[in-house]
């Protein structure tokens, strides 16, 4: 992903002007985009995302006070509190912070539970300051919070010798997105971005965490992964994605599962007869989408990357229709790349807005972007944001 800023090098001078010194070290996580797989971490079943070349650092600095300070190139007003006091904010009292600075304020106080956890005395963690900037674009669908989350919690447990594993600070970034952010996601974007490797996707079981990292030899085939971001935002914490969660809920319970990883298409015709339609194709969406991400990660070890093309293809016309999370400008996007050659696209994110990928011949990027652009304009919608992304290493310290 190519952008003129060095978050790097943000962060670095962030945290001079904050402090006067320099950090004791910088840790980074990326954003990260979902291959395929979508809506299904929430109901214990099957993703595939890869982390992408955009980072969010974290340079971090201690102080003997035993308070966190926060600040951010989005937001250059730093938010402070006492360390002692992030139990008495999290969950009930979060609406006192304002909301950037509950991601990573969010990561300490689930990072100070996962200590008291594993038998540290919390009250003698050392406070800390944190200086964090980002190239990963917001809101487009790619989890800038997974990698905000990601970089404070690899700075923390570093820090703090919390020895916790890449997992362990997943769910950290989980617990705070939930309850002191208050919006209601999955894991997949967190282990995404805590596990990533370079010219890999991540197979995850939402269920058992259990992770499989697969190549996915896009470069070697000469593919790109083309971003579309439509800058229609979305959020999360309202209506749309709330109520998918219910209706999944409810197709499980009708079903007599725990959740909708416990069906298989088979099944389908069963809950057909048992749910309103609605119901039923929120359930078959799930239901598909589990299938489609095995496939996939089946049919690249197999065949390799021009192999998933249908598969993409498959995925955004169930979001379109049976989910109904997709719009006009996702669609438009996806219909022109494919048009423009791709071997597949998608919507992808939680949907109502934000980007659509597509998989894409790397000689035919730039008439594809030309098109995107041609289209967009001609159906009177904003400008999209189109570039390209590559699958990238997971969170490090990075000096
Ligand atoms: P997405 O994860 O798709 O980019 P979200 O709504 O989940 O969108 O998270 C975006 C929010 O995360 C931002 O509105 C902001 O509050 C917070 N955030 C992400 N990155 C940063 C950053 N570098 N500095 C401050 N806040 C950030
Ligand atoms: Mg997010």
């Amino acid at each position: 992903m190519t952008t003129a800023a060095t978050p790097r090098t943000d962060a670095h001078d962030l945290f001079g002007e904050l402090t006067g010194a320099a950090p004791v070290g910088y840790w980074s996580a990326p954003g990260r985009v979902n291959l395929i797989g979508e809506h299904t971490d929430y109901n214990d079943g099957f993703v595939f995302p890869f982390a992408i070349d955009g980072r969010t650092i974290a340079a971090l600095g201690t102080r003997d006070d035993g308070r966190i300070r926060v600040v951010s190139t989005f937001d250059p007003v730093p938010v402070e509190v006492a360390l002692a006091d992030l139990d008495a904010l999290f969950p009930h009292h979060r609406d006192e912070i304002v909301e950037w600075a509950r991601y990573p304020l969010g990561v300490a106080w689930a990072l100070r539970d996962a200590a008291r956890a594993a038998g540290r005395d919390a009250d003698a963690l050392t406070g800390v300051d944190i200086a964090l900037a980002s190239d990963v674009p917001v809101g487009a669908g790619l989890s800038s919070s997974a990698a905000i989350e990601g970089a404070t919690a690899s700075a923390l447990n570093d820090v703090w010798q919390l020895s916790l594993s890449p997992v362990d600070l997943a769910q950290a970034g989980r617990r705070a997105e939930n309850l002191a952010v208050g919006a209601p996601t999955g894991i997949m974007d967190q282990m995404a971005s805590m596990l990533g490797r370079a010219d890999a996707g991540i197979f995850l079981d939402c269920r058992s965490l259990e992770v499989d990292v697969v190549p996915l030899g896009f470069a070697d085939a000469g593919l790109e992964v083309l971003v579309i971001d439509t800058r229609v935002s979305h959020a999360h914490s309202t209506g749309g994605y709330g109520e998918r969660r219910e209706a999944c809920e409810r197709g499980a319970q009708i079903m007599g599962v725990a959740a909708l990883r416990d069906l298989v298409p088979a099944d389908l015709d069963r809950a057909r007869a048992l749910m309103d339609d609605v119901t039923f194709r929120r359930v078959r969406h799930v239901v598909t989408e589990d299938q489609r991400v095995l496939d996939a990660v089946r049919l690249l070890r197999a065949e390799g990357p021009r192999a998933i093309g249908a598969l993409l293809d498959a995925s955004h016309a169930s979001m379109r229709d049976d989910f109904e999370i997709s719009t006009p400008e996702l669609d438009l996007a996806v219909a022109t790349a494919r048009a423009a050659g791709a071997v597949g696209a998608r919507m992808t994110g939680g949907g109502f807005g934000g980007a659509a990928i597509a998989l894409i011949d790397r000689e035919l990027v730039e008439e594809a972007t030309a098109r995107v652009a041609a289209a967009f304009a001609a159906a009177g919608f904003g400008a999209a944001h189109v570039f390209t992304v590559h699958p990238s290493d997971g969170a490090r310290r990075d000096g």
